[in-house]
């Protein structure tokens, strides 16, 4: 068993279950085109952030990392039409080309993507009051992790779920003892939400396409 047999089970339960259709399949044709590195998120995992949305009645949802905006699609299209997704991309070129596929998947007016740092945009969103927002999905640099997770407290409500991909890193996450600044970025994280008592959450360990990782869920109490 291993990433063969994985990514062989991911395609089987694609192709019965998830439903990705052309315009999905045409965001990762041109992010790989764009030369855009091949880090977004798996369809299965963007059914099931779809599917949390959609079981929340989001009507809010802020994304920390874009990328091509593959997950960021999966998520607006769970949001009723007034929704609104608020994406934050480091990468001018990443935006631009997630840009192009919110176009041609025909969200423009749900999905808007702001350019800069996340240490940055955060506060800015903060200070503009356009929150609560019903999730948040970080997908960024994991070194940040710990602190976009203070952010999205500010920006939150009791209800809301906070969801950081890529917490368990090949099982590097339990060695405490590694120098890797991602783990130590997503130890931290789990640590602060294990230790914050307005959250409680819980990690899933993932395999499929994109290897062994995990994802963590965590609610913010009423
Ligand atoms: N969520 C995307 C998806 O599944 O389609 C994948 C996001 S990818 C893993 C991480 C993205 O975060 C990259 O596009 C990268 O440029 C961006 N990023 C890295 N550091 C960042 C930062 N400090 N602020 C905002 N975005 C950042």
């Amino acid at each position: 068993m291993g990433q063969g047999q994985w990514t062989e089970v991911d395609a089987f339960l694609g192709s019965l279950l998830v439903g990705e259709d052309e315009v999905l399949a045409g965001v990762t044709t041109a992010a790989q085109k764009a030369g855009l590195p091949p880090i977004s998120i798996s369809p299965a995992q963007g059914k099931l952030l779809y599917l949390l949305a959609k079981t929340l009645g989001a009507k809010r949802i802020l994304e920390i990392g874009t990328l091509g905006g593959y997950s960021a699609i999966w998520m607006a299209r769970a949001l009723p039409s007034d929704g609104h997704l608020i994406s934050l991309e480091y990468s001018p070129r990443h935006a631009e080309v997630a840009s192009g596929n919110v176009a041609r998947a025909g969200l423009v007016g749900t999905v808007e993507i702001r350019v800069g740092a996340a240490a940055e945009t955060l506060p800015k969103l903060a200070q503009e009051g356009v929150g609560p927002f019903d999730m948040v999905f970080i997908d960024a640099d994991k070194g940040g992790y710990p602190r976009y997770l203070d952010w999205a407290l500010e920006m939150t409500r009791p209800g809301s779920l906070i969801i950081a991909d890529n917490v368990v890193r090949g099982g590097a996450v339990a060695d405490g003892l590694s120098r890797d600044p991602n783990v130590q970025g997503v130890r931290s994280y789990l640590e602060k939400v294990a230790a914050n008592p307005k959250l409680e959450g819980t990690v899933m360990q993932t395999v499929g396409v994109k290897g062994y990782d995990g994802l963590s869920i965590a609610r913010v109490l009423d």
